[in-house]
C-alpha cells in the first residue's frame, strides 16, 4: 500500500482519505499544529489541501520532505499578486488589478481601475473574507495595515461564475470536468450546479487557460479556476492549487470524483476524461445545524464534516445526481422546507437552471 500525506486536516482531506480507500491508497491528512514526529518514508508523496500554511513542526516536516508534490507551486498562488502576475504574464484574461503599494490612496485606484474596487489581502482570505470594497461615491479609504498587503481589483460586472477543476499528470496530459456554474452569496459558495449544455461552447477556452496555467507550473494534480463569465468570454477570478469546494459534485456525479482525480495524479496513477452521469448540483451547508431528514430526500448524498457550527462556517455539503427535470423539482421541493429561509432563493436558483 502507498503512503499519501496531506498538509492540513480540514474536510478537504477528510475527502481524500475517503476517495483513497478504494485504490487502497493510504491517505494520512496532518493537522498543521501537529506535534507529532512524522513518520514520513523517502518513497511517500506529500500533498496540501491548503494554499499556505504557518511555519509549524508539522508543516516544517512536510515541506521539507523531497516526495512534496508542487511545492513550488503553493507560494506562487497562494499570493495574490503572484498569482495574478503569472496570469497577465500567460496573457490570459483576468479582472484588471494593481498591487496597493505604500502610499498609495483610494482615489489613486479608482482612477486606475473605476467607481468601484475590491480590495482583496494578497493571501490568507477564504470564502469572501479578507476583502474590502472601496467606492469612489462613499470616498472609502484604504483599511489600516492594508498597503503592500492587498491588491486591488476592478469590479467585474459579470453574468454569473463558473469554475473548472482540472488535472495534469507528471506525463504533462491534462484532463477536465465540463465547467461549473457557481452560486455565490456575500463571497462564499453556496450551490453549484453541472453540467450545462449553454455553458460547453465555453469549455474549450476554460480548458485552454487553465491547461496553459498547469503547464506553466509544471503541476501535477487537480487545480481549479474560479472565472467570471461576462458575454462570451471568461475572465479568470483566481486559482487553487487543489480539489475545490466547486468540484464536490464530481463525488456523485463522475466515474472519477476530484479527489480520486488529485491522488491517482499525485500517485503516478492513470488519469482520464471523467465520464460525467447524469446533471449533478450540490448545496453548501454553511452554518446550518445537522437536521438528519436531509437523508430522506431522494438522491440526497450528504458529507456532514462534523465541525463545530458556527455562522458563515463551511459544515457540510448535500449532493445529487439525477436523471430528469421531474427528480430534480421533486428533490428541491423536499430539501426546501429542511433548510433554512436563506436557502430558498439557492434553491430557487438551481431549479431556475435544472427543472
Ligand atoms: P474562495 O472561498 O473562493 O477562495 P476568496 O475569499 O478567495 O473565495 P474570491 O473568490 O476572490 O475570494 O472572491 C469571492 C467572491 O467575491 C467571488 O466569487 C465573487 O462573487 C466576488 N468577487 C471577487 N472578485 C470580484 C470582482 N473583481 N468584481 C466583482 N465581484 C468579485
Ligand atoms: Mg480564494
Ligand atoms: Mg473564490
Amino acid at each position: 500500500m502507498s503512503r499519501i500525506w496531506v498538509l492540513g486536516a480540514g474536510q478537504l482531506g477528510q475527502m481524500l482519505v475517503h476517495a483513497g480507500m478504494p485504490l487502497d491508497l493510504q491517505v494520512c491528512p496532518v493537522d498543521i499544529e501537529s506535534q507529532d514526529t512524522l513518520p514520513l518514508q523517502p518513497h511517500e508523496q506529500v500533498t496540501a489541501e491548503r494554499e499556505q500554511w504557518p511555519d509549524t513542526p508539522a508543516t516544517r516536516q512536510l515541506a521539507s520532505h523531497p516526495g512534496f508534490v508542487n511545492l513550488g507551486t503553493f507560494p506562487t498562488l497562494a499570493d495574490r499578486f503572484s498569482q495574478k502576475s503569472l496570469i497577465d504574464k500567460l496573457g490570459l484574461a483576468t479582472a484588471p488589478w494593481r498591487l496597493v503599494e505604500d502610499e498609495m490612496d483610494a482615489a489613486e485606484l479608482h482612477q486606475a481601475l473605476g467607481e468601484r474596487v475590491l480590495l482583496k489581502r494578497r493571501s490568507g482570505g477564504y470564502d469572501g473574507r479578507g476583502q474590502h470594497w472601496l467606492k469612489a461615491a462613499e470616498q472609502s479609504a484604504v483599511p489600516e495595515g492594508w498597503h503592500d498587503h492587498c491588491i486591488a481589483e476592478q469590479a467585474i460586472n459579470f453574468d454569473e461564475e463558473v469554475s473548472l477543476v482540472g488535472m495534469r499528470g507528471d506525463d504533462g496530459r491534462c484532463f477536465f470536468y465540463p465547467l461549473t456554474l457557481n452560486l455565490h452569496v456575500n463571497g462564499i459558495l453556496l450551490a453549484s450546479v453541472a453540467p450545462l449544455a449553454r455553458l460547453s461552447p465555453l469549455q474549450a477556452e476554460a480548458e485552454q487557460m487553465l491547461g496553459k496555467l498547469m503547464d506553466s507550473l509544471d503541476y501535477v494534480g487537480v487545480m481549479a479556476m474560479e472565472c467570471f463569465r461576462v458575454g462570451d468570454h471568461l475572465l479568470i477570478n483566481e486559482l487553487a492549487p487543489r480539489v475545490h469546494n466547486s468540484g464536490h459534485w464530481t463525488q456523485a456525479g463522475a466515474n472519477v470524483s476530484q479527489f480520486e482525480s488529485h491522488l491517482r495524479a499525485v500517485a503516478g496513477l492513470p488519469l482520464v476524461a471523467p465520464a460525467v452521469k447524469n446533471t449533478c448540483f450540490m448545496v453548501n451547508l454553511v452554518g446550518v445545524e445537522r437536521d438528519n431528514a436531509w437523508l430522506s430526500v431522494p438522491g440526497a448524498e450528504l458529507y456532514w464534516y462534523g465541525k463545530e457550527v458556527r455562522p458563515g462556517r463551511k459544515v457540510g455539503h448535500i449532493n445529487f445526481c439525477l436523471g430528469t427535470a421531474a427528480e430534480i423539482k421533486q428533490a428541491l421541493a423536499q430539501l426546501d422546507p429542511l433548510l433554512p429561509d436563506n436557502y430558498g432563493e439557492v434553491l430557487a436558483w438551481i431549479g431556475n437552471e435544472l427543472a
